[in-house]
């Protein structure tokens, strides 16, 4: 057993910025959706309006709308795109279940395809091969912050009318053929600010896109149906009493106290990346020669942003999966396996009959992957303590 203490598998790093932001918002008064938020939305608007692919590229610019998780926010816009009962959704098996759940929150029925060996994103040979009469939407992973094969799948929906939903929860920042996820030509693209994510508001998601219909659904939907929201209420010339219900809604919104912290994370955002693309490079020089497969880096004119970094054990290796994460924890070093593919979960399987023999890739790569410490609070001891470990065990 190691002696050191026990080095977590995530870490989020707040400074002071967020805590005194957040003390703020607590002496306002004001806590639920409010100034913080518009303003979080506000600038999340304006970074990817100036990003790649952003207005400068003649585009509309997109529109923000912040919610109390990404799951939350692929539900919202699955709604706003017009999901429905009996409608078909595309989805990875390779993710986290929250993907595929909100297609069912609609009465829709997810379709799970396989990965690429190489990125582990969606296969758009496999999407183009499920397609039937009943396919409305296509919902890629930007699976561990490296985008998925985003022009074949944008080129498959607009053959086929589909509508595409990007589950960007690991893509802040990112970018595919010099364009930011967030700006790609899809109907909408969910962010997440859970606790262990690239930024973090302990809780929160934001949902992105350049069609105002979309927006406008969601930000209705996001607070029960009503036609304007809090702030909207307590701020425009409209008696503050008054609103409409033009549906029943859902409670997505997100608070003033993450928003407060979310401001600030976002501000760091491209620090954050540039620290966890350091370690990455420590990582792959260190690791180069060991029986793993190296995580895949983005492609030119691409920008990883590293939300994990996922080893995969190689055919040589002589230890197993298991075996590498048990002589990890003995040493004190915290790790995670992304994901138990969807076809090996009990409701998933069972619901839709799923054979693990449909889908080998991301099969394979669950049995052989784990995913050791990247955050950007590692410390340069951390770093190396984490080499030492893994090339201890596999050397
Ligand atoms: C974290 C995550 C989500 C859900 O995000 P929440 O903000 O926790 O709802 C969805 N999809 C993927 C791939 C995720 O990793």
């Amino acid at each position: 057993m190691s002696t050191q203490p026990f080095l977590p598998f995530a870490l989020p790093e707040i400074g002071e910025e967020e805590i005194q932001e957040v003390v703020n918002c607590l002496r306002s008064g004001w806590l639920t959706t409010g100034p913080k938020t518009r303003q979080f939305e506000t600038d999340f608007e304006a970074m990817l309006n100036a990003a790649g692919g952003g207005v400068a590229s003649g585009n509309k610019p997109v529109q923000a709308i912040a919610v109390n998780s990404a799951t939350a926010g692929l539900h919202l816009a699955l709604e706003a795109i017009g999901i429905g009962q009996g409608d078909e959704v595309i989805v990875p098996t390779h993710t986290f279940t929250a993907t595929a759940e909100v297609v069912r929150y609609l009465g829709a029925d997810p379709v799970f395809v396989d990965v690429l060996p190489g990125s582990l994103n969606i296969d758009p040979a496999l999407v183009r091969a499920v397609i039937t009469a009943k396919t409305k939407a296509i919902i890629p992973v930007h699976f561990a912050g490296l985008a998925a094969d985003m022009s074949a799948i944008v080129a498959i929906a607009q053959e086929h009318g589909l509508k595409i939903v990007e589950d960007a929860a690991h893509a802040l920042p990112c970018v595919v053929d010099s364009v930011a996820v967030g700006n790609l030509q899809t109907d909408a693209a969910v962010f997440s600010f859970y606790a262990n994510k690239t930024i973090t508001t302990g809780e929160g998601g934001m949902v992105v896109s350049r069609n105002p219909e979309i927006i406008k659904r969601c930000k209705t939907m996001r607070l029960h149906g009503i036609n304007r929201d809090v702030f909207d209420r307590f701020t425009s010339k409209a008696p503050s009493w008054y609103y409409e219900v033009v549906a029943p809604g859902f409670k997505y919104n997100l608070t003033d106290l993450a928003s407060a912290m979310g401001i600030h994370q976002l501000k760091k955002a491209e620090l954050f990346r540039a620290k966890r693309q350091a370690i990455v490079d420590q990582y792959n020089s260190a690791f180069e020669n060991l029986p793993v497969v190296l995580p895949q880096g983005a492609a030119a004119h691409g920008l990883h942003s590293w939300h994990l970094y996922v080893l995969r054990l190689s055919d040589q290796c002589p230890l197993t999966r298991d075996q590498f994460v048990e002589a990890l924890y003995a040493q004190g070093i915290g790790c995670s396996v992304h994901y138990i593919p969807l076809h090996l979960q009990p409701y998933w399987r069972d619901t839709y009959q799923l054979k693990t023999e449909n889908f080998p890739v991301s099969q394979k790569a669950y049995e052989r992957m784990v995913s050791i410490p990247l955050y950007s609070k590692m410390t340069q001891t951390e770093i190396d303590r984490v080499i030492n470990t893994v090339q201890s065990i596999l050397a």
